[in-house]
């Protein structure tokens, strides 16, 4: 018994959820999607992946074949048929099925799909001891070619630095925009904290505008922990007394090693660990 998926209109048995090679999704990474988390049952923060997914696709001219409370309740349709309690939807829009050429505008059936499904983390021992991240060559796209804000169906960009961070034997990618200012992680926010005020690389640095990233901005704020959105260098980042990365998958998770050198006391701080525990009571609530 496999899965069952929103395909267009409905829900398919997952056997039967199949789109056409000639989906230019397929062909040239047309397209646009969402990572979203469950908790309880309950869609995480699904208004604000909503509105992203909506706004990337307008940067694409890429037209959503459904409006937001049909995409929202397709959503909802999908958790409860498979009654998932906690775990992730991948949602995807591509632009639809043209011939080999580029052109976006003769694609026709753009396909609109969700996935609900279990969630792949990290393993528990990695919250406690923290990540090792590298620098890495490849850069976030430049804000003149496809914006950084748009989650688009291609992340050769973010495949490329992940790869980069494997291969220095490291779990996650530190990337840096055309002017060498941090961005963000491959599929991470990333944030540091120095005497005691957590610091983020504004979106325009590059970053995708992270929907956790938001929420323990504002998690943070409540407890009268001091924020700034501000360019950061590798220097930084290398002296930071702190440094986590946020995501849907990951939620909060702390930094304690970065291009060989040791990140704080080399363990997650205090600041990371209430932020990790406050993120997590505030989504299981
Ligand atoms: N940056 C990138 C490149 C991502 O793909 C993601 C999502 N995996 C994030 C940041 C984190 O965003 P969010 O908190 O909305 O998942």
């Amino acid at each position: 018994m496999g899965l069952k998926i929103w395909l267009n209109d409905g829900l398919v048995d997952e056997r039967d959820a199949k789109v056409s090679v000639f989906d230019h999704g397929l062909l040239y990474g047309d397209g646009v999607f969402e990572g979203i988390r469950v908790y309880n049952g309950n869609v995480f923060e699904g208004p604000a992946h909503l509105k992203r997914l909506y706004e990337s696709a307008k940067v694409i001219m890429l037209d959503i074949p459904m409006d937001i409370e049909t995409l929202a309740d397709a959503m909802e349709q999908t958790v409860r048929a498979n009654n998932v309690q906690e775990g992730y939807i991948r949602l995807i829009v591509t632009r639809g099925v043209g011939d080999l050429g580029l052109n976006p505008f003769i694609c026709k059936n753009g396909a609109t799909i969700i996935i609900a499904s279990e969630i792949r983390l990290y393993p528990e021992e990695l919250y406690e001891k923290g990540l090792k991240v590298v620098s890495v060559s490849s850069i976030r796209n430049h804000p003149l070619s496809c914006p950084p804000q748009v989650k688009s169906l291609n992340y050769l960009n973010n495949i490329l630095a992940k790869i980069e961070a494997i291969q220095a034997g490291a779990a996650e990618a530190i990337m840096y925009n055309h002017l060498g200012y941090v961005a963000e992680a491959s599929g991470d926010n990333v944030f540091t904290v120095r005497n005691g005020v957590v610091c983020a690389p504004p979106t325009q640095a590059g970053s995708l505008d992270g929907i956790t990233r938001d929420v323990v901005i504002k998690l943070a704020k409540k407890e009268g922990i001091g924020v700034q959105e501000k360019d950061l260098t590798r220097f930084d980042l290398y002296v930071a007394d702190e440094m986590f990365l946020t995501g849907t998958a990951a939620e909060v998770i702390g930094v304690v090693e970065m291009d060989g050198r040791v990140i704080g006391g080399g363990v997650p701080g205090p600041v990371t660990k209430r932020l990790r525990k406050l993120f997590f009571d505030y989504a299981r609530s």
